[in-house]
Formats: structure tokens, C-alpha cells, sequence
């Protein structure tokens, strides 16, 4: 052995092996991913990572605010798996895959009744069309804001009576799921804004819905609230968490006064009662 190759070995080597990996060190970013939320059915999911990356959840690129903050979420049928794609601003990549939990929903089969009359009379479609159109371009809606992150609190006080999924089976005939969480309550009891946002519909005498309220949350996240006594709000006005906005009722197709509260994230239905309970994740 020469003598270069000795000080190399002896001296040089363990340098060069100390610097190599503090130079990988440094070069790999810090696994800073932040993930909270529900990886369910009806779940919603809020991530963080240091600023300049890009995301995308199943290919589909995701809006990420100018803290490293985004969001997304599944439907009631969402799964069995979804593939979240963190692209960095150096080219690397990190792909995770996440199961998605699947949910039992409550099944109620009905038969024997009558047969089925006319969900929407005749006279009442024009009026229904429009309505729908209307909440679909209210839910479109995609701003900047990022009251989504700040958290949700229930819209009013009382009791349960509908939850996320649920689903009737009449004489055999499986009928629209319910994707809200019902709060039953008296006529007139307060309802809040259960997060921050820009009211985006606020009418007081939809067919099904009554009245009803849409509160933009920020980037696709909306809350729908429905069967309203009084509606308090007006379209384009700003609303913050626990602000009361309108009253409980019965108004529109409802067997007793009660608010429906649904979160969608853009066209996707979420469960209400997940994005109140958004914990940490942990892997
Ligand atoms: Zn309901």
C-alpha cells in the first residue's frame, strides 16, 4: 500500500464518509409532513409542509395556501385507497399511500307503502333546476381564504337526529343517502357559522332545502346549512366562526324542525361529525 492510499484510508475516508452524509443530510428535507384529519369515508384531511412543493391527491393537484397548508377529503363511497403525491421545488418525490377506512351507514328498509309519489311535481321542476344550479355554482366556489384550518364547532345546540350516510330503502327502492349531520332543536334557536367564511347563497324559500345558507370556507370548502327559520346573512358578506347567521326551523321537505349541516369539499360530500374531530395523524 503507497503511501496516498494509507492517509486516504486512515485519515481521508472517515472525512469523506462524515461529509457525504452531512452533505445527504442537509439535501433531504426533514420529513415535515403534517398530516390531521380522518382517513375515512367521509373524512376530512389537513396537511402541512414548508412552503414550495406541489400536491396531489390520485394525480389531481391540490391548492396549497402560502403556509404549506392544504386539504382535502372522501366521499361516502370514497376508497378502497388514495396515493398522495408530495413533488418538491429540488425534484424529489415522496408517494404515500393511505388506506381509506369503510364505514357501516345506517340502513333503514321500509316496504309495504303506498306507492311512490312524485318527489318534485311537475310545476316545481324549473324552479328545482335553478335552485340546484344555484347551489352547485355556490359550492363551487374556490377562494383563498383559510378558515377551514381554524377548525369547525356544531352549528347549533340540540340533539342528533340524522347523521353522515345514512340511507332509506323504500318497497325496495334505495333513495337518495343523507350526507348531513341533523340538529334538532326548537324554532328559532341560534345557528352559527360552524367556521369563518364568505356567504356565498343565502335564500329564505328553497323547495327542499327552505331556507338555506352556503359559507365558503376557503379553497373548495363549504358549509351548506338548511331548513332555516330566518335567514340573517346576505350573499357576499364575510361571517366568522360561531357568528349567529339564522334561525332553526322546519321549513322546506323536513318532518320537524331541525338544521342540516353538510361540509362538501368542492363537489365532494363530507361528514360533518369527522371534520369535527380532526386529531393528528400518526404512522
Ligand atoms: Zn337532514
Amino acid at each position: 500500500m503507497n503511501k496516498n492510499r494509507q492517509i486516504f484510508s486512515y485519515f481521508l475516508l472517515p472525512i469523506t464518509c462524515f461529509l457525504l452524509v452531512l452533505t445527504l443530510g442537509f439535501a433531504t428535507p426533514a420529513p415535515a409532513l403534517e398530516l390531521y384529519g380522518n382517513f375515512k369515508q367521509g373524512g376530512l384531511v389537513i396537511g402541512h409542509e414548508d412552503p414550495g412543493f406541489e400536491a396531489f391527491l390520485d394525480n389531481i393537484p391540490l391548492k396549497v395556501g402560502p403556509d404549506g397548508r392544504f386539504v382535502f377529503g372522501f366521499g361516502r363511497e370514497a376508497g378502497p385507497v388514495v396515493t398522495l403525491r408530495i413533488v418538491y421545488a429540488d425534484g424529489k418525490v415522496s408517494e404515500q399511500t393511505f388506506d381509506i377506512e369503510a364505514r357501516v351507514y345506517d340502513i333503514e328498509r321500509i316496504d309495504g307503502l303506498p306507492p311512490k309519489t312524485v318527489i318534485i311535481p311537475e310545476e316545481e321542476k324549473i324552479r328545482r333546476e335553478k335552485e340546484t344550479a344555484m347551489v352547485r355554482t355556490a359550492r363551487a366556489g374556490s377562494s383563498n381564504d383559510l378558515d377551514w384550518a381554524e377548525g369547525f364547532i356544531f352549528p347549533a345546540e340540540g340533539r342528533i337526529s340524522g347523521v353522515y350516510g345514512s340511507q332509506r330503502i323504500l318497497n325496495g327502492e334505495p333513495r337518495w343517502p343523507h350526507f348531513g349531520l341533523d340538529i334538532a332543536a326548537p324554532v328559532g334557536t341560534p345557528v352559527m357559522a360552524p367556521a369563518g367564511g364568505v356567504v356565498r347563497l343565502a335564500e329564505e324559500d328553497f323547495l327542499l332545502e327552505g331556507g338555506i345558507i352556503i359559507i365558503d370556507h376557503g379553497f373548495g370548502v363549504t358549509s351548506t346549512l338548511m331548513h332555516l327559520s330566518s335567514v340573517e346573512v346576505t350573499t357576499g358578506q364575510r361571517v366568522e366562526r360561531g357568528e349567529v347567521i339564522a334561525g332553526l326551523g322546519a321549513t322546506g321537505r323536513v318532518s320537524g324542525p331541525h338544521v342540516d349541516w353538510r361540509i362538501n369539499w368542492g363537489p365532494v360530500r363530507l361528514d360533518p361529525a369527522l371534520a369535527l374531530d380532526m386529531d393528528a395523524l400518526e404512522f
